[in-house]
């Protein structure tokens, strides 16, 4: 099956205002201006409506967290007394919540132009030891490609941590269970769908052995790594009286620093701390969304970038989001950015973070292009509401305009959203199960 999405509005690739040639799953051939595919094509798409974008790529969430948005005693905190609040709660989640959670972020994502999601899972209280089948599981059925962490917490209040004791696991357990899912689901090469990445959660909630393990694990495996690193100032106080030293000491002590390492947030480097992570070839996510909320502090993203670090995007959250609308994101990174530097921060900045950029985070490079020969992820947007109406440029339009839902979007050449709508999934069925299940992480 050819399939030419024909004449976009806009598309964000050089050279393809003729539109887009997709087979097999991949895209394969750009068609400039007022010309016509080199080869006859089964179907035609006609996007005249339509600006076209590479499929959005998330690097950084948090998918169990979509059961205690906007939670009463949690709201209006930062960082350090907001876990410590929800904690107990989370310490509640049982597998039937986890799915539907799953299930929710995953639709929310696929809805907002997201065609790879990454979770950072790293709850496992009793019963939910499968959680991370329960993800992988989930992702297959809806058809998003997914990066599922085997996320892991082993210090908690007892030995210093932050924690308490319900919601770490043994270090000996943690390190069995990543091997056996990387075993299970992990999928290696161009095209893969499902893969495994390894991820203890930050410096005060993990031993430095598990870090140092963890690393020696995936690289094994040829799994890639990830971790919260300089989110906070309160977290680089218990580096510095805890740990002896700054965040990205810790990194190095652990043998943290190399090209298979992204970090999410990493916003308080100085000069000499971002100069290393340039030179080690690590990626930073940035998550304006949740940074804001939880008041964290500004990520240096044009510093990260000339220094030579991939900077991708993520949604985070969604208990410090409280969405998980990516493109919404994309909105929120050209503003914080705007004020952290100033107004040559463009809308074109934001989509390379939440599209290549992320794909780096996730070391993939057939994603996050529209280019012959990359994966056919393709989010479609139109401009028929009343935010766009007036809009002159149309890709500047989706970002000043705030899009928050796409029109259509493609995952290896398959059409998951059409009209709006995710096929296949009841929208309504489905935030009455999650919201009923959400009703128990409430006192
Ligand atoms: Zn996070």
């Amino acid at each position: 099956m050819r399939l030419w999405i024909r004449s976009p509005l806009a598309c964000l690739a050089d050279d393809a205002g003729g539109g887009i040639v997709v087979e097999d799953g991949r895209i394969v051939e750009l068609v400039a201006s007022g010309a016509q595919p080199a080869k006859p094509v089964d179907e035609t798409f006609d996007a005249h409506r339509h600006v076209v974008l590479p499929g959005l790529v998330n690097a950084h969430h948090h998918m169990y967290q979509t059961l205690t948005r906007a939670h009463p005693q949690a709201i209006n905190k930062e960082l350090f007394p907001w876990l410590k609040t929800l904690y107990g709660y989370w310490s509640r989640l049982t597998p039937d919540a986890h799915c539907l959670a799953t299930r929710l972020a995953l639709t929310e994502l696929l809805m907002s132009g997201c065609t790879t999601a990454f979770d950072h899972h790293y709850l496992f209280p009793r019963g939910c030891e499968e959680a991370i089948d329960i993800q992988v599981d989930e992702a297959k059925k809806l058809g998003l490609r997914m990066v599922v962490s085997r996320g892991s917490m082993d210090l908690s209040e007892r030995d210093g941590g932050l924690p308490p004791d319900s919601v770490v696991q043994d270090r000996d357990a943690i390190l069995a269970d990543s091997e056996r899912v990387i075993g299970r689901y992990h999928e290696k090469g161009e095209g893969a769908m499902i893969q495994i990445a390894l991820a203890p959660c930050t410096p005060f909630t993990v031993t430095r052995e598990l870090m140092a393990e963890t690393a020696t694990l995936a690289r094994r495996h040829g799994c890639r790594l990830h971790t919260h690193i300089a989110e906070t100032r309160d977290e680089t106080q218990y580096c510095e009286e805890r740990l002896h030293c700054r965040p990205v000491d810790y990194l190095e002590q652990t043998g943290w620093l190399g090209p298979d390492v992204w970090l999410a947030h990493g916003i308080h480097f100085n000069d000499d701390e971002i100069g290393r992570l340039g030179r080690h070839g690590l990626a930073v996510c940035h998550c304006p969304t949740s940074n804001m909320v939880l008041a964290s502090g500004h990520c240096r993203t044009r510093d990260l970038e000339g220094a030579g670090v991939a900077v991708g995007l993520g949604v985070d959250g969604s208990a410090s989001n409280d969405n998980s609308n990516l493109i919404e994101s994309v909105r929120h990174a050209l503003m914080i950015n705007r004020l952290t530097y100033d107004a040559t921060i463009t809308h074109r900045d934001a989509f390379r973070w939440a599209t290549e950029g992320s794909a780096r985070c996730l070391g993939r490079d057939d994603i996050g292009r529209i280019a012959a020969g990359c994966q056919a992820d393709l989010a479609l947007f139109t401009l028929d509401e009343l935010r766009f109406s007036g809009a002159g440029d149309p890709l500047a339009a989706l970002v000043l305009c705030g899009a928050h839902r796409a029109d259509r979007v493609m995952v290896k050449g398959r059409w998951l959203v059409t009209n709006g709508m995710p096929v296949g999934i009841d929208i309504e069925r489905l935030r009455h199960e999650h919201g009923a299940a959400a009703r128990r992480f409430v006192d």
